[in-house]
C-alpha cells in the first residue's frame, strides 16, 4: 500500500464490482441489466429549467441549505405529508448519497453501532466505517423481510442508528407497513436514530408508499431526484427531519459538499411538477415481464418496488454464476457485493423491452445448464 493512504480508506474494498466491470469492458455488444439507474433521459422540460438557470447566471454557490424556491417547496410538501410534525426542516443535498453522508457524519461516534438489512445498499457499511462506526447487518434472507423482532435481536446499548431502505437495493423488496410501524416504534421507545433511505419511494408498484416517519417524528428522511427523474449525474437530493439534527447536517455540508449544484436545483424545482405516471406504469410492466419470465426456473421472491430483481443463482457461488454469465454477454451483479453471502446475484429491469427479453431467455438457458 502507498504510505500516504489512511487506515480509512484502507479499511475497506471495492475490488468486487471492479471485477465485474472489467469483466464487462471485454463485451462488444452485452446485454446490460447491471444499471441503476432509469433507462429514460430526464423529462425535458426539467433539462429546460436548468439551461434556463444557466444561462440567466444562476451558477453561483447556492445557499448551504439550497436555494430558497427548492427548499420552500419541499418544505410544502414534507408540510403535507407530516402535518403533525412540529419540527421538521428540510434542506437541499448533494444527491441522496451526500445526505446518507452528513447522517452519519453528524450522528455516528466511534464505537456506534449502525444496524441495517443485508443484503444492503453498498455504500451503508462503508459509510459507517468511515465515521468509525460498527456496521451491523441483520440476515433478511430468505424473503429479504423487514422483521421487526430480528431487528430488535440486533440492538445492544452500543446501538446508535437504524437505518431503513424500502423499497430496496438490491431486492426491490418494500416493507410492510405494519412491520415499518413496529420498527419506527421500537427506535422510538429506544431512542435510536431512524434514517431512512427512501430514494426509491415514487418506484413503489402494488401499494402505496409508506415512510416510517408516519410512525415516528424525529425519523429522518433522505430523498432524492436521482432515480425518480433520471437525474444521477446531477447531485440533487433532500433531507428531512428534527431541526437540530438538519442544523448539524448543514455544518458539515458547509464545511464539505458546500451546496448541491445550484443549475440543477433550479431543474429539480421543475421536476417536482413533472408526473411520473408513466414511467411507473411502464416499469411496472417490465418488473412484471421479468419476473414472469424467470419464476419458473429461479428461486425469485416478487419485489414491490425500485427496479431490481435478486434471484437465487443456481449455483453454490453468485459470484461464479455471474462470471459465467458475463462470459457469455449478460452483464449483472454479484449478490456478495451487497451481502455477506454469495449465493444471489441482482438484475436490474430499468432496461428497454429488448434487452430484457434477450436477458431472460440467456438467463433460462444458464438455469437449464
Ligand atoms: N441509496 C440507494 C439505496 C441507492 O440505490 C442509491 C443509488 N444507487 C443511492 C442511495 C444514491 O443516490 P444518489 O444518486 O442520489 O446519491
Amino acid at each position: 500500500m502507498h504510505p500516504w493512504i489512511s487506515d480509512r480508506a484502507d479499511s475497506f474494498d471495492s475490488s468486487g464490482i471492479r471485477r465485474v466491470f472489467d469483466l464487462a469492458a471485454n463485451l462488444k455488444d452485452p446485454i446490460n441489466l447491471s444499471i441503476g439507474q432509469p433507462d429514460f433521459d430526464v423529462p425535458g422540460e426539467v433539462k429546460q429549467a436548468a439551461i434556463e438557470a444557466i444561462e440567466s447566471g444562476k451558477n453561483a454557490y447556492s445557499p448551504t441549505q439550497g436555494i430558497g424556491p427548492l427548499r420552500e417547496r419541499l418544505q410544502q410538501q414534507v408540510g403535507e405529508q407530516y402535518p403533525n410534525h412540529g419540527d421538521r426542516d428540510v434542506f437541499v443535498s448533494s444527491g441522496t448519497s451526500g445526505g446518507l453522508m452528513l447522517s452519519m457524519l453528524s450522528m455516528i461516534n466511534p464505537g456506534d453501532e449502525v444496524i441495517y438489512l443485508d443484503p444492503f445498499f453498498v455504500m451503508y457499511p462503508a459509510l459507517v466505517q468511515m465515521c468509525g462506526g460498527v456496521p451491523v447487518p441483520v440476515d433478511s434472507y430468505p424473503d429479504f423481510r423487514l422483521d421487526p423482532a430480528k431487528i430488535e435481536a440486533a440492538i445492544t446499548p452500543q446501538t446508535k442508528m437504524i437505518l431503513l431502505n424500502s423499497p430496496a437495493n438490491p431486492t426491490g423488496v418494500t416493507a410492510a407497513a405494519d412491520d415499518l410501524k413496529q420498527v419506527a416504534e421500537l427506535a422510538a421507545e429506544k431512542n435510536i436514530a431512524l434514517v431512512s433511505d427512501e430514494i426509491y419511494s415514487n418506484f413503489h408498484y402494488d401499494d402505496e408508499f409508506v415512510s416510517p416517519a408516519t410512525y415516528n417524528d424525529q425519523t429522518i428522511v433522505i430523498d432524492g431526484f436521482s432515480k425518480s427523474h433520471a437525474m444521477t449525474g446531477w447531485r440533487v437530493g433532500y433531507v428531512h427531519g428534527p431541526s437540530e439534527v438538519m442544523s448539524a447536517m448543514l455544518k458539515l455540508q458547509q464545511y464539505s459538499f458546500v451546496c448541491a449544484p445550484q443549475p440543477a436545483q433550479w431543474g429539480a424545482i421543475r421536476a417536482m411538477e413533472v408526473s411520473l405516471d408513466g414511467y411507473l406504469e411502464d416499469y411496472r410492466r417490465k418488473r412484471d415481464l421479468l419476473v414472469t419470465g424467470l419464476s419458473d426456473c429461479y428461486d425469485v421472491v416478487k419485489p414491490g418496488g425500485a427496479f431490481y430483481v435478486f434471484p437465487k443463482a443456481p449455483a453454490a457461488s453468485g459470484a461464479a454464476f455471474v462470471e459465467d454469465a458475463i462470459s457469455r454477454g449478460l452483464l449483472i451483479i454479484p449478490g456478495n457485493i451487497f451481502s455477506h453471502r454469495d449465493s444471489h446475484f441482482r438484475i436490474s429491469f430499468a432496461a428497454p423491452d429488448e434487452t430484457l427479453h434477450r436477458g431472460i431467455e440467456l438467463l433460462r438457458e444458464l438455469a437449464k445448464k
